[in-house]
């Protein structure tokens, strides 16, 4: 198969043909959590969404490095990023270390994202482990004229650096319009300008998190991070940078006007963002009441869930939409994510049992066979036409239908050839499972239970002990499994219902 991948790029407004700068190598960015509080649903969709690129590009044959930082200092409360710092807020609402809060949700964020099977990053590196390279790049940046410093803190000097470069690339947005709309707030009077953004911050003393810097104590702004992380372990220019579509301005667009400001290389190659989940049709905000957790999604214990939601499910809820729609989450949407999540892992459990046996005699269903690897082609289509999972989804879906069309009347199987036959089975599995990563979601020891019950359940049926058939058939269904009695004889599936 020929890579075809198209991307959209949000610097340049358009889907491009993604070809990494050094193949087969591919370098790519996503900023990751600011870990002061619990991973909240918000969060799984770049995580996710993200994590079926990388699977994608690795199988498409691309070494990738992934990179995904961990925010653990800078990151400061208020629209303008210029509150209390997030994680000394989080200590001190605790009672603990800045340290203790980072690694708590540090761990916290690994567990729900390993539960979503979103896998781990090539490199996750943190803020506070990178404080050198972000003094030294703050100070290539003064050295290069486009920052100054101002009461003991360093600030990005936009006016200048847009002389040089065009400053809102990425986001579209026009200085003269950015300075009208913004409202005079407090501490911008070491400012030149209230667009200019703080490389360094000088810490006050009460600041907890601090550090020796040329310009005295202080600590990194945000965005300088993700500039410093991604070029120290990418290069200067690399392939991909991603993130949700939050982080465009001004987070993104200041990582653009860091690194050029340093290097004069445009940092990024393809600029790709995710869209927001709503909730309900509503912003998620903790004002609103509608802040969920992921962890509270898996045990149900939020008002506005009807039910607990397996991590399977919300992982499929995520990519039966496009990554740059919006997408709503309700107790429906879930419902029915859920239902869809069981079909396609009933046909994965159908296909892997499956057996091909030749029939010389057996006419054969061209057509069928036509449609079976059309589809398959389309499962790829949809994802090199800008990471579409929605369509491929819906092209499993068709697909899942020919699965059980074959399971229902095992006669037709020997109407297509063994080779599609194998291409069916080979391509399906893979699809779900290293490409979208939906998995079982039952213990492996369970199946020798199973087993065990299914076997009682033949005897009772054998000897018409009919209360006891019932029982079986509740128990299964009780565990959301359903027992089928089928020609080829009994065999259990997950209830869809
Ligand atoms: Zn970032």
């Amino acid at each position: 198969m020929t890579n075809s991948l198209k991307l959209y790029n949000t610097l340049t407004r358009q889907k491009e043909t993604f070809e990494p700068l050094n193949p087969p190598f591919v370098g790519m960015y996503v900023c990751g959590p600011t870990v002061y509080n619990d991973a909240h649903i918000g969060n799984a969709r770049p995580a996710v969404v993200f994590d079926v690129l990388y699977r994608y590009l690795q199988f498409l044959g691309y070494k990738v490095r992934y990179v995904r930082n961990i925010t653990d200092v800078g990151h400061l409360l208020g629209e303008t990023n210029e509150g209390e710092d997030r994680i000394a807020k989080q200590a001190r609402l605790e009672q603990l270390e800045p340290m203790e809060i980072v690694y708590r949700y540090t761990q916290r964020y690994h567990e729900v994202m390993d539960k979503l099977q979103v896998k781990r990053p090539s490199i996750e590196p943190t803020a506070t482990g990178h404080i050198v390279e972000q003094i030294n790049i703050v100070q290539q940046i003064l050295d290069n004229g486009l920052a100054y410093i101002s009461e003991g803190s360093v600030y990005f000097d936009i006016e200048k650096y847009n002389q040089k470069h065009p400053y809102g690339e990425l986001s579209g947005r026009v200085i003269d319009e950015l300075i009208n709309n913004t409202r005079n707030l407090d501490g911008q009077d070491a400012k030149k300008s209230p667009l200019d953004f703080a490389l360094w911050k000088k810490a006050q003393p009460e600041h907890l998190m601090r550090w020796q810097s040329p310009w005295g104590e202080g600590f990194p702004g945000w965005h300088i991070e993700c500039t410093v992380m991604s070029t120290k372990y990418l290069g200067e220019t690399f392939d991909i940078h991603g993130g949700g579509m939050d982080l465009m301005f001004p987070h993104h667009e200041c990582e653009i006007a860091q690194a050029k400001a340093a290097t004069n290389k445009p940092p990024v190659r393809y600029w790709l963002h995710n869209n927001m989940i709503t909730i309900n049709g509503e912003k998620m905000s903790k004002s609103a009441g509608n802040f969920v957790t992921i962890a509270e999604l898996l045990t149900g214990e939020h008002p506005i869930l009807e039910q607990s939601y397996s991590p399977m499910t919300m992982r499929f809820f995520i990519l039966q939409a496009h990554y740059r729609s919006t997408l709503d989450f309700t107790n429906f949407g879930l419902q029915s994510a859920q239902k869809g999540y069981k079909k396609i892992m009933n046909a994965l459990r159908t296909i892997e049992k499956m057996e091909y046996s030749p029939d010389e005699k057996a006419e054969k269903d061209e057509k069928n066979e036509t449609q079976i690897l059309q589809l398959l082609e389309n499962l790829y289509k949809g994802l090199n036409d800008d990471l579409n999972t929605a369509l491929s989804i819906g092209h499993l879906f068709n697909l899942v239908k020919k699965i059980n069309g074959f399971y229902a009347q095992p006669q037709t199987l020997s109407q297509i050839s063994a080779t599609t036959f194998e291409q069916l089975k080979n391509t399906f599995t893979i699809f779900v499972r290293d490409i979208l990563g939906l998995i079982e979601e039952r213990p492996d020891n369970q199946e020798g239970l199973i087993q065990v019950l299914l076997q009682e359940y033949a005897e009772a049926k054998n000897v018409k002990n009919y209360e006891k058939v019932d029982t079986l058939r509740n128990y299964f269904k009780t565990n959301g499994l359903i027992i089928k009695d089928t020609k080829q004889g009994i065999d259990w599936s997950y209830d869809e219902n």
